[in-house]
């Protein structure tokens, strides 16, 4: 039983393993490495640490060290493909089948082949940007008259697509591209009446879409005449699957994960300008709206978003999506919303990247912007008028998942609503938690007894009370000690707890035993 091998090597560049260590240790950024203490042996000065760049962890204490899939294999003490589908499970990658292996290697092959395309159009591309004649001239006053520097072009590997059927075509053959890899490469579209297939982008500029390992897998063309379609955007393909990347990433994870948040924008330049400027920390979510796939990938980097769309209607609808799925991945969100609907791009380069982390320091909180915008054009002495501005909040209290945040959140609305009436907030509290329990309750009672043994009680009451003792027997304990006790979700929470470093009360233990009966 075996995973394919080019699946563990995709894996292994996909996982982030400072991010998978992390669940498990609090690490801190030093130089180039991630350093925290040894979980493995006892110490007090850390030695443990974890290289991004060779994508391997290290101890010089007791010399314990390898790949993602050896660090799982260690601290959960698991074999290694039950390790590979943690890590998946973590990564968001889902795992093939033990048995398909032929069929995975036909897909895989077809992904290389897409991305070969890729780079080739790519780098022609840029080349066309950089030296091309009169009709590159357009494309790069385009980028003069926005500000972008030479620099700025070369990080983001900005390309010209010259106006023409066939120029990339000719020149992707001439690297030895099949037309059959051609037609699946999605960088050619196809005439529905002759059956032949041209240039998708032509005559425009070139934002190429870079997967997290900086690979080509998509690109964005904006147009330089006055075109009805601003932006064309590459078709779905082997490589590239919409919603589930984030434009820039590549680029700015690290400072993402330093920062402790991400700033959340929708186009290309929302992203570039500011990184020029030196605001590293952004992502952007391109044009579609925001997917849970895309939350799940910022999750890994950050738990804290700002959410920084433009100001207009459009704006504020996508903003208002992005913050429903980004409460429901849990993470936490502010809103900013900058002074006359200005979009990132033009407001730093107006009035540059100071003036913009002062607005952005004085973001809303979610709720505060979703109050905002019910009341906007309402009046709440009207009771039809309050009655659908309640409703108009009310998903935004429902999509938080932490039961305190959820308390606090419903309070300030009722009050910003002017909604006094007790029994009435408590309906409207009921009606947020009952939609909790959509969920079946997890039941685990392998062995047939619900009720813990003396000995059970004795031991976790200790293990609540004695915050050293839990440092010293937890780690002892195997899941095969308590799997099939009643008490076995507190255990795991416990351990779950210490690993994460987090303290135990029964605000972490409540959830973390979610769903188990405590
Ligand atoms: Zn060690």
């Amino acid at each position: 039983m075996r995973y394919p091998q080019t699946f563990i090597d995709d894996l292994k560049r996909q996982a982030d393993i400072v991010r998978v260590v992390q669940d498990y240790v609090t690490l801190k950024k030093k130089g180039a490495n991630w350093m925290a203490c040894c979980p493995f042996h006892k110490e007090k000065t850390p030695s443990f640490s974890v290289s991004p760049a060779k994508e391997i962890f290290y101890c010089f204490g007791c010399h314990k060290g390898g790949s993602v899939f050896n660090f799982v294999m260690e601290i959960e003490r698991v074999s290694f493909p039950e390790a590979i589908r943690l890590v998946a499970e973590k990564t968001g990658v889902p795992v093939p089948k033990l048995d398909d292996d032929s069929r995975f290697e036909a897909r895989r092959s077809e992904i290389d082949d897409v991305i070969q395309l890729n780079k080739w159009a790519l780098e022609w591309w840029e080349q066309q940007l950089e030296q091309g004649g009169a009709e590159a001239r357009a494309a790069r006053e385009y980028l003069d008259h926005r500000e972008i520097t030479d620099e700025t072009r070369k990080t983001f590997r900005l390309g010209f697509a010259p106006d023409s059927w066939d120029a990339l075509s000719s020149h992707l053959r001439q690297k030895g591209a099949s037309q059959e890899q051609i037609d699946r490469s999605g960088l050619v579209a196809r005439k529905e009446e002759t059956g032949r297939t041209y240039d998708r982008f032509r005559g425009r500029l070139i934002f190429p879409v870079l997967d997290i390992q900086g690979k080509p897998i998509a690109f964005g063309g904006r147009t330089l005449k006055n075109e009805d379609a601003k932006y064309i955007n590459s078709p779905e393909t082997a490589a590239y699957v919409k919603g589930r990347n984030l434009f820039g990433l590549n680029l700015t994870r690290d400072e993402i994960r330093r920062q402790g948040y991400a700033i959340l924008v929708e186009g290309f330049l929302d992203l570039i300008v500011p990184y020029q400027f030196g605001i590293r920390n952004v992502v952007a979510s391109l044009g579609t709206a925001l997917t849970p796939e895309q939350v799940k990938l910022l999750g890994r980097f950050a738990r804290k978003v700002v959410v920084n769309y433009d100001g207009d209607r459009a704006g504020v609808q996508a903003a208002k999506k992005a913050i429903e799925i980004l409460l429901t991945e849990d993470l936490e969100v502010k809103v900013l919303v900058l002074p006359d609907n200005a979009d990132p791009d033009e407001f730093i380069r107006k009035l540059g990247a100071s003036e913009y982390q002062r607005q952005r320091g004085e973001a809303q909180t979610h709720i505060q912007f979703v109050i905002d915008q019910a009341v906007r054009d309402r009046k709440l002495t009207n009771p039809a008028q309050k009655e659908a501005a309640i409703e108009e909040v009310l998903p935004f209290i429902r999509a938080v998942r932490s039961r305190i945040q959820k308390r606090e959140y419903f309070d300030i609305a009722m009050d910003s609503l002017r909604i006094g009436d007790v029994s009435l907030r408590r309906e409207l509290w009921q009606s947020l938690r009952s939609a909790e329990t959509g969920r079946p309750p997890v039941t685990r009672e392998p062995s047939g007894r619900s009720q813990a043994t003396p000995a059970e009680q004795r031991l976790l009451s200790v293990l609540f009370a004695d915050e050293g003792l839990r440092r010293e027997v937890l780690p002892l304990l195997e899941t095969a000690d308590y799997e099939d006790l009643p008490t076995a979700a507190i255990f795991r929470a416990l351990k779950e707890l210490e690993h994460q470093g987090r303290a135990v009360d029964f605000e972490s233990l409540s959830e973390k035993t979610e769903g188990d009966a405590l």
